[in-house]
C-alpha cells in the first residue's frame, strides 16, 4: 500500500506526470490531480501494482512536487474542494 500527495503549492503543471502515469490528471485550475474514482484529489492510497508509475511521474516531476511513500492505512483520498480546484 503506497500513498501519492501532490504539492500543489510546488506544482507549476509542466505534466510530465501525466504521460507516466494516467492517474495524473490536469485539474481546472492548471495544476495536476490525481483521479480517484471520477475525483480530484491532492492525496490518495492505493493497493496496487502501479507504484512503479507513480515513482516514474515523481522522478519526471521537475518541481519535486510528488510525493510516493509507503502508507500503513487506506486513509479515503483528500480531494480537491469545487472552489480550491477553481471548478
Ligand atoms: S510534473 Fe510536477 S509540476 Fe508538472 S504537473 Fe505534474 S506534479 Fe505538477
Amino acid at each position: 500500500m503506497y500513498t501519492v500527495t501532490i504539492d500543489r503549492d510546488a506544482c507549476d503543471g509542466v505534466f510530465a506526470c501525466l504521460v507516466r502515469d494516467d492517474r495524473f490528471v490536469e485539474d481546472a485550475d492548471g495544476l495536476a490531480a490525481i483521479e480517484v474514482d471520477d475525483e480530484h484529489a491532492i492525496a490518495a492510497t492505493f493497493d496496487d501494482d502501479h507504484r512503479g508509475d507513480a515513482e516514474q511521474a515523481a522522478d519526471a516531476c521537475p518541481l519535486d512536487a510528488i510525493t510516493v511513500e509507503d502508507a500503513e492505512t487506506d486513509a479515503p483520498p483528500q480531494t480537491l474542494e469545487p472552489t480550491e480546484a477553481g471548478r
